[in-house]
């Protein structure tokens, strides 16, 4: 059985808690895209943790957890998640990393420092953490595979090859210091041996979990507003964020995947520039990010204050689509027992016309939200695990966007804990 856990909106909806929960019944989880750009929250028995590289699952002792090859491995990166680990008490979780992945390299992340630089005030607001250099030079076919650390001269060769063209770029388009192979080549030497117990042969290990029918988790990153071709282009990530691109970054036949979990907020909250048409501002949004607290107020990798909103049933229920999700989770409802009312954007005004299709990305920019105001329930609902039991009010919005967006919500998250949630259907 393959599930595929993944964002239906703009990253930050929960994924990492409800990877978490499902971990305890699985036997694999593998993060199949993205990589320390972004962040899942994780509360457990060990406290809280903000994962960024490693898959969700790695505070159970019985699961094996991948780094697919569709991941950026920044490796001092990874070496610092575990030790944060570690340092939490965390037994030694299982990690194979695919010997297929490719490296972020540190030349990586100052391409993006040195581009955020450049482009100045219309920066794209990466997290500079070299994401888009990195997935540019695998498709420009520039890229190291983990693989390449045992071959040391081919991976000198390779090296020199990039750094070529990237001595170009940085001589001339950003006037920093050029690079050097030989340098980098011993730099990733002393990396490969804190890695090796880790790399290992993941397609096989994939292909033999299924063989025996075992329990894959399939953990994204980011949401469907953030893929490069359904999302906010250009205001994405560079990798895909829908399910459809697992079966490629962790090696599974596409016909697997049985099962895909859209997670949506019950608000929208957003990280970094770009389209959020339902975007609130001043006291209104202070407070709402201040109430979300753990859900709201900063990025897990970034600390950048969230951008936060009221729930967008048009971008839900494209990204839902976009995800081809069986079903939905929604998450953070607790956060909203404040308000007397709760408005929900049901379309968009676009150039004077009403809509519910979600727009490409240069008409996004001038769409204007069109909204419903539900009642509120006004009381604290924090960690309720009986779905019967929520207020009359809490299930109507629940019923209200589940008619909206067009796909069932099978669970509804009352807090940020493990067990804080309740079973819909
Ligand atoms: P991810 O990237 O999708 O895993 O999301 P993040 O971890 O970046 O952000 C989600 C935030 O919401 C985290 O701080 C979680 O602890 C928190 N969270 C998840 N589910 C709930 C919930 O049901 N209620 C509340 N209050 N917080 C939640």
């Amino acid at each position: 059985m393959v599930k595929a856990i993944v964002g239906a909106n703009w990253g930050d909806e929960g994924k990492g808690k409800i990877t978490d929960l499902f971990s305890e019944a699985s036997d694999m989880i593998i993060r199949f895209q993205g990589g320390a750009n972004a962040g899942h929250t994780i509360i457990c028995d060990y406290g809280k943790f903000a994962l960024h590289q490693l898959p969700s699952g790695v505070f159970y002792p019985h699961t094996t957890n991948v780094i697919g090859n569709g991941v950026a491995l920044n490796i001092p990166s990874f070496l610092n998640e575990l030790q944060t680990l570690k340092d939490g008490g965390v037994p030694e979780p299982n990690i194979v990393i695919s010997e297929r992945a490719q490296l972020l390299m540190p030349y990586h992340i100052l391409q993006d420092t040195y581009e955020e630089e450049r482009l100045a005030g219309q920066a794209f607001g990466s997290t500079k953490s070299g994401i888009a250099p990195f997935y540019s030079d695998k498709y420009a076919k520039y890229g190291i595979q983990v693989a390449d650390l045992f071959h040391e001269s081919h991976l000198l060769s390779r090296l020199e090859a990039v750094c070529d063209i990237k001595n170009v770029l940085m001589k001339h388009l950003y006037n920093k210091p050029t690079l050097d192979p030989k340098q980098l080549c011993d730099e990733l030497l002393t990396y490969r041996d804190k890695i090796a117990p880790y790399v290992g042969d993941a397609f096989k290990l994939v292909q033999t979990a299924l063989a025996e029918n075992k329990n894959i988790l399939l953990e994204g990153q980011l949401g469907a507003m953030k893929d490069p071709d359904f999302g906010i282009y250009p205001f994405t990530t560079s990798s895909h964020t829908i399910a459809g691109f697992a079966p490629v970054g962790a090696g599974i036949p596409p016909m697997a995947v049985t099962d895909v979990v859209a997670i949506t907020k019950a608000y929208s909250s957003a990280v970094g520039s770009g389209a959020f048409t339902s975007e609130i501002f001043g006291e209104e949004a202070d407070t709402l990010r201040r109430l979300g607290g753990d859900a709201g107020e900063f990025g897990a990798t970034t600390g950048r204050p969230r951008r936060v909103g009221w729930f967008d049933t048009v971008a839900t229920k494209f990204g839902c689509a976009a995800q081809g999700a069986t079903q939905a989770v929604l998450t953070a409802i607790d956060v909203l027992g404040y308000l007397d009312e709760i408005k929900v954007c049901v379309a968009y005004e676009v150039n004077g016309k009403i809509t519910d299709t979600f727009p490409v990305p240069s008409e996004l920019d001038h769409a204007k939200p069109v909204y419903e105001t539900l009642p509120g329930w006004k009381s604290d609902i924090r960690g309720e695990t009986n779905y019967d039991a929520l207020p009359n009010n809490a299930k109507a919005y629940v019923n209200f966007i589940e008619e909206k967006i067009g796909v069932p919500i099978t669970m509804v998250s009352t807090g940020p804990k493990r067990h804080e949630i309740t079973n819909r259907l």
